[in-house]
């Protein structure tokens, strides 16, 4: 068997060791004689799964007891729509557009109801790489009555993350779509009204979507359909309908794998350090690999790049998967290199490819 390099955005390389245990229990999961597919998401075992899953999920990110845990479907982009549809109530929300997923979250709430744009950081005249920074508070025009405030916290397609939490505005609840970096480094969650994230970046298999909602937020929603509404969910431990069971189960076996890991300080340390290694290779190819992103809004788990011309690029991509990479083209609608280093991602890995990467450029720069 071998596993190769998968630099994968999303669905991601998951950790080996979460991917055995499951593999050990799959036929038989603790005695049940079934594996987690094939039981009652209402029975004794399951019960114990996401409860555990969410016991150690709170751990990990010292969440709140005023804070509910939702495990929800429909990815990321149903959050899209669900956040103004529970948290709007007949205002009217903020949000910060800094790239194409919080542009895409801006665009879809102003179908559901009033939103206003606090700042955008697209470069008109480039629209398809021009994402290169997150703006500071200051630069934000902010609605003192607003419902909330809508970012996403690290854009995965041009690579930009916001890494400070103490510099976001204060004032309205903020809303972060966190698919791409949740877990990994500490997060002030009481800084949040609501944070959201699809699983399949860095929290386990997709089909499961995390919602970590203020209680105080939830319950203010008009016509909404139930299986949106986050109060009648939390009612309902996200079981109001079958919920995405081996999903949940999957997290769970990658929220033990972090704790035993060291947990959110370890990988944030960790991401530093991969994350480093591969700026270090772009900065210092003498301009034969290029990243546009304002070194202080660098993102540590999507790192996009190009090369002089489309047809190298094309050639890094053949020559990767050849010398055992996987997942490294960049996203369709910016083109380029990108690769994602996420908790799952080994050092050795990184230290492969920045090997991969100086061996091109020599070869081909
Ligand atoms: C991948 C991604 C999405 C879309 O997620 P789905 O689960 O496919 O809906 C939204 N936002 C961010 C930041 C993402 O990385």
């Amino acid at each position: 068997m071998t596993r190769i390099w998968n630099f994968s955005a999303g669905p991601a390389m998951l950790p080996e060791a979460a991917l055995r245990e499951a593999q050990a229990e799959l036929l038989d999961w603790h005695g049940a004689g079934a594996s987690v597919m094939e039981m009652s998401h209402r029975g004794k075992h399951f019960t114990e799964v996401i409860r555990k899953a969410e016991a150690d999920l709170r751990e990990l990110l010292s969440i709140p007891e005023n804070y509910k845990v939702l495990f929800l479907q429909g990815g990321a982009t149903l959050q899209f729509s669900a956040v103004p549809m529970n948290l709007l109530a007949g205002r009217s929300a903020d949000y910060v557009v800094t790239g194409a997923w919080s542009k895409k979250a801006w665009q879809e709430a102003a179908r559901i109801g009033k939103v206003r744009l606090a700042a955008s950081t697209e470069a008109k005249d480039r629209p398809a790489d021009g994402f290169t920074r997150f703006p500071r508070a200051e630069e934000m025009d902010l609605d003192p009555r607003a419902a909330y405030l809508h970012l996403c916290t690290n854009e995965t397609i041009h690579g930009v993350e916001a890494h400070d939490e103490s510099l976001l505005p204060e004032g309205a609840a903020l809303v972060s779509d966190m698919s791409s970096h949740i877990l990994s480094r500490p997060v002030d969650v009481s800084r949040y009204g609501l944070i959201y994230a699809g699983a399949q970046k860095n929290i386990g298999p997709s089909g499961l979507t995390l919602v970590i909602a203020r209680e105080d937020l939830m319950g203010h929603a008009e016509v909404i359909p139930r299986l949106l509404d986050y109060r009648v969910q939390a009612e309902n431990d996200s079981m109001l309908n079958t919920p995405p069971a081996f999903s949940v189960y999957m997290a769970g076996l990658v929220f033990k794998w972090l704790k035993k890991e060291g947990g959110l300080a370890r990988m944030a340390a960790l991401s530093r350090e991969k994350s480093a290694r591969v700026y270090a290779a772009i900065d210092n190819s003498a301009g034969f690999y290029r990243n546009p992103v304002e070194n202080e809004c660098r993102s540590r788990m999507n790192v996009p790049f190009n090369l002089p011309t489309p047809e190298l690029e094309a050639e890094f991509v053949r020559a990767s998967e050849a010398a055992g990479f996987m997942g490294l083209k960049g996203h369709k609608s910016v083109g380029g290199i990108r690769a994602s280093l996420y908790n799952a991602m080994p050092v050795e890995g990184v230290a492969a490819l920045v090997d991969f990467m100086r061996e091109f450029a020599a070869r081909r720069g």
